[in-house]
């Protein structure tokens, strides 16, 4: 058994991948995976399967990759996860599955997502299919939103035998896997061709349809048995401070949706990205170093600033360190406090305020106080704010479905179904911002009710 430790993803040099969209980590090598596979102890208990959310038989797939049947392997990952190329590569598995890992107590844990996203992509690059013979049933559901939380509830029911429509605002299916998430992160081939193998199964993806206004979910109602809206959290929150008006103030989703989307970096975009020289993106979440690695990308001289330390910086570490090599610059315990414009109200800078910790409070996180007197200013022409995501209920409109305290959509102990007799949801428009698993898990739950309901 190899064991010299965690074998180490290759990727991309700091200084050439900061200037291009290409994937950052470039997966293992047959002996690369080998290597690494070769390191799981196939624990009695795996504690592994607990810590994921979806309970990928995570011993069993890593002992048939062990044998070197990929196909056994990826057979066995897809009985839990019909995403797993996308799973592999943006799953925080430090926290989940490879946090619980017995290796890891003294050592480096089983690189987990490493070996996921091999078997996933030797899949796509030998065209495994896991063919399913279900009798038909005369059952019709429609799911609003085509996110990881949508498109896993409808791969289930269409794994039973279901009739499946998704219904999507936005001109391309994959919800933030597909405006969200950049492409040095997560290709959009692997996204489209995850979305293919729905297709295959018979499910049906109906783009341009804002429900709510295009049809109602009252409609959707009438015309399916079943609805599941997994419409996610996509509304960006600003700061409220002056200036917050001007041209160059963005969200960060506005920034991603126009690169991953619209190809607005491009000369030839119809709706092009304002070529900034400067540029602070306001936040430490993952949304945050997305948005200032992409500007990086496009040549502008990108910072972090974040109102807190190193320690509370809510990214993935793995991201913060990818950041760092490529040469972003981070402004810790800093906070903007007014935008400063010009006479055409463009952004000149911003007045800046140092800030400072204070005590852990009752549910364990360091406050933050304005340190008097610290104001000074930071000269930039485009400020981006990625200070977090609310519901947008847009397809609720006019619906009497009922919401929690926080404007999440209401589900009952079972954790998906709604108000509303036939209507399910999860997802972030659920939990507000989460991550791709869980809503995933979220589709799953959900669809396991609908079958259970119609069998
Ligand atoms: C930039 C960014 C980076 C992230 N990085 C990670 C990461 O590395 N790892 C991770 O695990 N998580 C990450 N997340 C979080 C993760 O992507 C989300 O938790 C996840 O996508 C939620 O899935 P969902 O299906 O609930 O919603 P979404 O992915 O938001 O999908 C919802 C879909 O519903 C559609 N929709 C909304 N309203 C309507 C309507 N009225 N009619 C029709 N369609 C509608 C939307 O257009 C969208 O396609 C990231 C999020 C962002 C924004």
């Amino acid at each position: 058994m190899n064991d010299g430790g965690k074998v180490i993803m290759r990727a991309q040099e700091p200084n050439v991948r900061n200037k291009n969209f290409e994937e950052v980590e470039l997966g293992y090598t047959k002996e690369e995976a080998l290597k690494e596979a070769s390191r799981c102890l196939h624990c009695k208990i795996p504690k592994c399967v607990e810590g994921c959310p979806v309970n990928i038989m995570i011993p069993e797939f890593i002992a048939a990759l062990k044998e070197d049947d990929v196909k056994k392997a990826y057979d066995i990952i897809s009985e839990s996860s019909s995403l797993p190329a996308i799973c592999g590569r943006v799953c925080p598995q430090e926290k989940q599955c490879e946090a619980k890992c017995v290796k890891g107590i003294k050592g480096d844990s089983i690189a987990i997502g490493s070996l996921e996203r091999y078997v996933a992509d030797e899949a796509i690059k030998n065209n495994f299919t896991t063919i399913i013979k279900v009798p038909k049933k005369n059952k019709h559901v429609a799911i609003v939103g085509s996110g990881p939380a949508g498109l896993t509830c409808a791969g289930d029911l269409a794994k039973a035998g279901f009739d499946v429509t998704i219904f999507e605002v936005l001109h391309k299916a994959g919800g933030v896997l597909t405006y969200g998430i950049p492409e040095f992160r997560l290709p959009k081939a692997i996204v489209e061709n995850q979305v293919k193998s729905l297709k295959k199964l018979g499910v049906r993806i109906r783009t341009n349809v804002p429900v709510g206004n295009a049809i109602t979910l009252s409609e959707l109602q009438e015309k399916f048995d079943a609805v599941f809206v997994g419409t996610g959290a996509g509304l960006p929150k600003f700061m409220g401070i002056e200036g917050e008006d001007a041209s160059g103030v963005f969200s960060a989703n506005e920034i991603l949706t126009r690169i991953n989307l619209m190809g607005g970096f491009k000369e030839d975009s119809k709706t092009p990205i304002k070529h900034a020289k400067t540029a602070y993106v306001i936040g430490g979440g993952n949304v945050a170093m997305d948005a200032v690695r992409s500007l990086k990308r496009l040549g502008v001289d990108a910072h972090i600033m974040y109102r807190r330390s190193e320690e509370e910086l809510p990214a993935r570490k793995m991201e913060v360190h990818h950041a760092k090599e490529e040469g972003i610059e981070f402004n810790l315990l800093q906070n903007p406090v007014k935008i400063i414009v010009d006479e055409q109200n463009n952004v000149t800078g911003m007045e800046v305020v140092d800030m400072e910790l204070t005590e852990p409070g009752e549910d364990g996180r360091r406050g933050v106080v304005e340190k008097e007197g610290s104001n000074h200013v930071v000269e930039c022409d485009m400020v981006v704010m990625a200070l977090g995501t609310g519901p947008n209920h847009e397809a609720l409109k006019e619906s009497p479905i009922a919401l929690t305290s926080r404007n999440l959509i209401e589900v009952d102990e079972s954790g998906t179904k709604t108000s509303l007799d036939n209507v399910y949801a999860g997802g972030d428009a659920v939990t507000g911002a989460a991550t791709v698993i869980l809503a995933m898990e979220a589709g799953k739950k959900a669809a396991k009710q609908i079958i259970e309901r119609f069998s």
